[in-house]
């Protein structure tokens, strides 16, 4: 062997020896990281039966409890306060608002009855102790600014119930903004003038502004609005999954450079787009039909929906994409903006869940991937909170002092 070859191999093996960094394991990254799912719908389950957050439940009839967090290694989640959007009469104001009510005291009952379990969180910092204590963190937001019915005075009152963030719109147009499916089209252009007011009152008070289900002219005119960074709860990439709830390699450069977050959305309609012709598709459909839109008449009749909605998926179970399809997505944005402005909002018991991750406990999966996929203990833990703690902190901070 010649003394340029021996060079030229031993200049190799120092360069391989200067790539290999310590390999990162799965398992500590997960549990290094302070991890948090922006986005579950779980608190419409207390109004519709009698449901433990302390008990271990089953897939995919439920997707997030308390002991599933734990096993999955989830420091914290949001419960949303959902209301669907009905037309926008004074009894079904008054129903939302009295809804919206329901469910806080309801988390409100299942905190207290799970004291040593879990604990309820108003700031970002908040999670650090509670985490330390062994317990978990549920945070809230509320998920359809319907309830405030144009009483402005509301969002405060809500902000003082444990609602850190409000998520616009939701299906259809409000009094706030326009949806990014309405099916009806745009009502006000975008934000309304209310919704203007509704943007600055929540920056006063330090509240996170959701741009998940708002259109795409309202959510540029929360950004000229807002005088902190916005984010999006649960949404994920338009240029994977053609979806006008996905947001466009436009908005997720402009929410970025904003200082917000894309916490990616695993519900397979956002992941994948739709088999419109799979018997779970139609089914739904049909269902979405015979209760009007889900515009329901009584309580019973929204029970009976449920049950049928259960029905379907049991009987006709959906293809679900995967968790690489969904890192796909994490990858995307990663590529477009960089590692600071992305995280996961699972969008559980409100549609979400892939065929390898139905619930929270495997969680731990979605890390996997990412070690799979190059990434680092540093960018895993800014992907599973780090992101959007940064931001949920510059949000109370650009707050007036009270
Ligand atoms: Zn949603």
């Amino acid at each position: 062997m010649s003394f340029k070859t021996l060079s030229i191999i031993a200049i190799s093996m120092l360069a391989i020896t200067a790539c290999q960094t310590k390999p990162v394991d799965a398992t500590t990254a997960h549990t290094k990281a302070i991890t948090i799912d922006t986005h579950c719908d779980t608190p419409m389950r207390f109004l519709r039966e009698p449901f433990d957050i302390g008990q271990k439940h089953e897939a995919p009839s439920s997707r997030v409890d308390l002991p599933r967090m734990k096993e999955g290694g989830l420091d914290a989640i949001f419960f949303a306060i959902f209301t669907s959007q009905r037309e926008r009469t004074p009894e079904n104001y008054a129903k939302a608002y009295q809804m919206a009510h329901e469910m806080l005291d309801s988390t409100e009952k299942a905190l207290i009855i799970n004291k040593d379990l879990a604990s309820l969180a108003l700031k970002a910092d908040d999670i650090y102790d509670i985490e330390k204590a062994g317990k978990r963190a549920i945070y809230l937001g509320m998920e359809n600014g319907f309830p405030l019915n144009k009483d402005i005075s509301r969002v405060e009152e809500f902000y003082n119930r444990g609602i850190r963030y409000i998520t616009l719109a939701h299906t259809q147009n409000n009094d706030i903004c326009d949806s990014s499916t309405d099916k009806k089209g745009a009502e006000h252009n975008g934000l309304s003038n209310y919704g203007k007011d509704v943007v600055k009152e929540m920056n006063r008070l330090g509240m996170l502004i959701d741009v998940s289900h708002i259109s795409d002219k309202a959510f540029y005119d929360v950004i000229e609005q807002s005088n902190a960074p916005v984010f999006a709860s649960h949404s994920s990439v338009r240029s994977i999954c053609n979806h006008p709830r996905n947001m466009d390699d436009k908005m997720i450069k402009t929410l970025a450079k904003h200082g917000g977050v894309i916490q990616i959305c695993i519900l397979g309609a956002y992941i994948e787009e739709e088999d419109t012709t799979s018997l779970n598709y139609v089914k739904k459909e049909e269902l979405r039909l015979k209760y009007n839109n889900w515009n329901f008449t009584s309580d019973e009749q929204r029970k009976q929906a449920w049950a049928d909605w259960r029905e379907i998926n049991k009987k006709y179970p959906a293809d679900l994409p995967s968790i690489a399809q969904a890192v796909d997505h994490i990858d995307y944005v990663v590529n477009l903006v960089g590692i600071d402005y992305v995280g996961i909002g699972s969008d559980f018991d409100g549609g979400g869940g892939l065929a390898d991750c139905k619930d929270v406990a495997d969680f731990p999966l979605i890390t996997k991937e990412l070690v799979k996929r190059g990434y680092s203990e540093e960018d895993i833990a800014k992907i599973w909170g780090g992101n959007f703690l940064r931001m949920f902190k510059q949000v109370e901070k650009a707050a007036e002092p009270v």
